[in-house]
């Protein structure tokens, strides 16, 4: 990752007021996959008078300029994350709603051998796995 949000927003032209600036750093400062009410609750603590609606519509023009990635774990809540992270998986423990990341060189591997065998190029993927663990997690 080189350029942080806030300058992939201006180099998009997107208008950065004050408020869009606080959201850009707080997603810029989050590492897990929140969604827009634990955004709202992060702006808000740096700037109180930023609304829950303002988060929503900022974090919906982040999206349509393809700076953040929205992610759905199956409990209707959208999530979002850098789109600029490097490429990974998700594994959701379906009990405690814990995401855990993970790449795997073989699942690249036949992801991009089924879309060549189905005569596509792969150009991305999703791929998001639902369980619970064997063991209690430390
Ligand atoms: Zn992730």
């Amino acid at each position: 990752m080189t350029d942080t949000i806030l300058q992939r927003c201006e180099a998009k032209g997107l208008r950065m007021t004050g408020q869009r600036r606080v959201i850009a750093q707080v997603l810029q400062d989050s590492d897990d996959h929140p969604d827009v009410e634990a955004l709202y609750t992060r702006a808000s603590a740096a700037d109180p008078r930023i609304s829950l609606a303002t988060v929503y519509r900022t974090v919906k023009l982040f999206e349509e300029a393809g700076i953040v990635e929205k992610l759905e774990f199956g409990d209707g809540r959208a999530r979002y994350e850098d789109a600029d992270r490097d490429h990974h998986d998700h594994l959701i423990d379906i009990h405690s709603g814990e995401v855990i990341e993970f790449c795997d060189p073989e699942i690249e591997a036949l992801q991009a051998k089924i879309a060549e065998k189905l005569g596509f190029e792969l150009r991305g993927h999703r791929l998001e796995l639902y369980g619970v663990p064997k063991k209690p997690r430390q």
